[in-house]
């Protein structure tokens, strides 16, 4: 095959997905526009409900904008054969490749990022502001952004210097020495996550002494779960939107519980919520998750270890010669098929195991609190009460929420 037709393939590629994408959503913008569902009268009050369409409007024609301005220049971009050009520009100034490889992603990086910021800022302090959610400040904002950065160069920046290691010095045997490495730091992660990384940017504090402590330590005591770690995270220093999850195992395992959620839920409700993320641990999804996540990463490098070499791919991108780092970014074109189907597998696993968790938890409290805290998540969050079946098919990681109350009746 020559270079130009892998252009075209990839090219192909990353318009079919951002047509496919911009299809979705209009036909997801236009299912909302009913009166309120039959099944949603009492859950959400008609100017609420009103607000929560207008929020899903608002933000899909503002996905429309900042979705398309990135699509236009990514395309032209790699049309123009603009990732050989930077390579090109940064070729006499490092002549060690693993070097020149990491300014290549850093500069990537941090242009892709700088015109993302507008949109991002636009997001938090004007859209989330009128819905009334969000909380953050200019300064939590640079903050976020900075510490972002410097994560991202230390992390990112040393995988890549790994790989680049290992490309060179292994050749194509570099995918399974660089899987072995990649699935110790993704155990790494999922055990320090909420230690090591999560402080950075909010204060976990373990959940106080008071009545919600008692009441989860006696359902912990009831279902067998040994607990050590309940933890208080301040999500309400950037939004009011409130959440609840588990993270990590063994020794590690730590249920999470935003303080907005704490605000505005009652104790029966926060125990349900809690018994609902025990679910997910008694259930043994969490170590699932994992698990298919190593094995997606070992067939991903496998994959690549197969056309990394090739310089084909260089030359498609607008390099004169075989460029590792260029032909990265192409394999990683090359797989977003691959990825968008593994992608919707895990979705429809992920709700398969949030009905799980929902079952869970009424067995071992009742199905009273669940549901209702669920409802109040809902219209808190203003999430749409009614996506689109095949929207939610491919982009919902959770069951839409009239669908989990109808398999909790
Ligand atoms: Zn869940």
């Amino acid at each position: 095959m020559s270079p130009e037709a892998i252009l075209y393939i990839i090219l192909f590629i990353s318009a079919a997905n951002y047509i496919f994408e911009l299809v979705l959503d209009v036909v997801n913008l236009n299912y909302g526009k009913k009166p309120l569902p039959k099944a949603a009268e009492g859950i959400y009050e008609e100017d609420k409900y009103e607000k929560s369409m207008e929020y899903q409007r608002v933000q899909t024609r503002f996905g429309f904008l900042s979705g398309g301005i990135s699509f236009i220049a990514s395309f032209a971009f790699l049309a123009l054969g603009g990732f050989g050009w930077l390579d090109g520009m940064f070729q006499p100034y490092f002549s060690n490749g693993i070097i020149r490889a990491l300014v290549f992603f850093g500069a990537l990086f941090v242009a892709s990022d700088v015109l993302s910021i507008p949109f991002q800022w636009f997001g938090t302090f004007v859209i989330e502001e009128r819905f009334g959610f969000n909380k953050s400040t200019p300064k939590i904002f640079i903050m976020d952004k900075l510490k972002g950065y410097l994560l991202g160069a230390l992390l990112g920046g040393g995988l890549l210097y790994l790989l680049m290691l290992l490309l060179n010095n292994l050749g194509v045997q570099f995918w399974w020495v660089f899987w072995i490495a990649i699935t110790l730091f993704t155990v790494f992660m999922n055990m320090f996550y909420t230690t090591l990384i999560m402080p950075l940017f909010n204060k976990l504090t373990p959940l106080e002494d008071g009545d919600l402590r008692k009441a989860i330590e006696t359902y912990s005591n009831r279902v067998g779960f040994p607990l050590t770690n309940i933890f208080v995270i301040d999500g309400s220093k950037r939004s009011s939107k409130a959440n609840a999850f588990f993270s990590g195992f063994g020794k590690k395992k730590k249920v999470v519980l935003y303080d907005t959620l704490i605000e505005n839920h009652t104790t029966e409700e926060l125990v349900a919520v809690f018994a609902h993320e025990v679910g997910h641990y008694k259930k043994k999804h969490i170590i699932q998750s994992l698990v298919s996540s190593v094995l997606q990463t070992g067939v991903m490098l496998f994959i690549m270890s197969l056309l990394i070499f090739s310089e084909k791919l260089s030359l498609a991108l607008g390099a004169d010669s075989l460029q590792l780092h260029v032909n990265l970014i192409a394999f990683a074109m090359l797989y977003t098929p691959i990825s968008f189907v593994t992608g919707i597998i895990s979705n429809v696993v992920s709700r398969k195991k949030e009905f799980e968790a929902d079952h869970y938890a009424i067995e071992t409290t009742n199905n009273v609190d669940l549901p209702l805290a669920l409802k109040k998540l809902s219209v808190d969050n203003l999430s749409n009460l009614q996506p689109h079946p095949t929207y939610v098919f491919f982009h919902y990681s959770h069951p839409p929420l009239l669908t989990r109350l109808a398999a909790m009746q």
